[in-house]
């Protein structure tokens, strides 16, 4: 699909799906887009669409990226989300191992080079995943502050149209969320995680900050990467 095409594309879904809640809308795009995948992280507000997803179609395909400096609690709420909700098709996928031993050999990139560390073990693993995709679902929320806070239902990102169900969600309607639906919190929520990614990129949120406030914490960056930049094959 062309460029032009991709942003007309966008513009209709937006419109199409304003008022819709988000399951009805996961189901709809589910049966419209063949190749639709879900990103997760498995952090700490991921249990919502996997939920919602699950119901849809128990063999949806999610993509994890696993890259390398995760928490074992996430690794280990991702069994656990695996096993409750019967995910079968969690699709895993790391950084390139002669990509990380030229780039980040002793494992310490992210301390002088955290963006080229986020490409070398988020960005180019996604840009794999995502090969042959032309839709993805993403958890990011308004609330979560930041760079989110006008965040669109649809947007077009690197050619991609990428979807954000749970965009005008509260805070309030997550934690309601997890309690009606029995859902199980990640390990590290209760020790004040509320944005969780890698572990020397992570750190506990204060009462009053944003959400995202604890990653990176004293540096500009806000994102990743994988949300701002443009994938690459290297
Ligand atoms: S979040 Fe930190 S450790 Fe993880 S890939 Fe980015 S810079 Fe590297």
């Amino acid at each position: 699909m062309k460029y032009l095409e991709l942003v007309k594309l966008v513009d209709e879904l937006n419109k199409k799906y304003s008022a819709s809640d988000s399951f009805n809308m996961l189901n709809s795009l589910a049966r419209d887009f063949p190749d639709l995948t879900m990103v997760s992280s498995f952090g700490s507000e991921s249990a919502v669409l996997l939920h919602q997803i699950s119901k849809i179609d128990p063999a949806f395909p999610i993509v994890f990226i696993n890259t390398g400096k995760l928490f074992n609690e996430t690794l280990d709420y991702k069994d656990t989300l695996k096993s409750e909700l019967g995910l079968s098709n969690i699709k895993i996928y790391q950084p390139k191992l002669d990509l990380v031993q030229k780039e980040d050999p002793y494992g310490i990139l992210h301390q002088n080079k955290p963006d080229l560390c986020c490409f070398v073990r988020k960005v180019e693993p996604l840009s794999r995943a995502l090969a042959n995709t032309k839709i993805w679902i993403t958890g990011r929320k308004r609330f979560q502050g930041s760079d989110r806070s006008d965040l669109p239902l649809f947007e077009l990102d690197d050619m991609r149209v990428k979807v954000n169900p749970l965009v005008s969600w509260s805070r309030e309607d997550v934690d309601k969320y997890f309690r009606e639906h029995h859902l199980p919190k990640h390990p590290l929520v209760e020790k004040g995680y509320l944005s969780i990614g890698c572990i020397p990129c992570t750190t506990p949120v204060k009462p009053g900050e944003d959400p995202r406030a604890g990653r990176w914490r004293g540096q500009i960056k806000t994102e990743c990467g994988i949300h701002n930049a443009t994938f690459q094959q290297v």
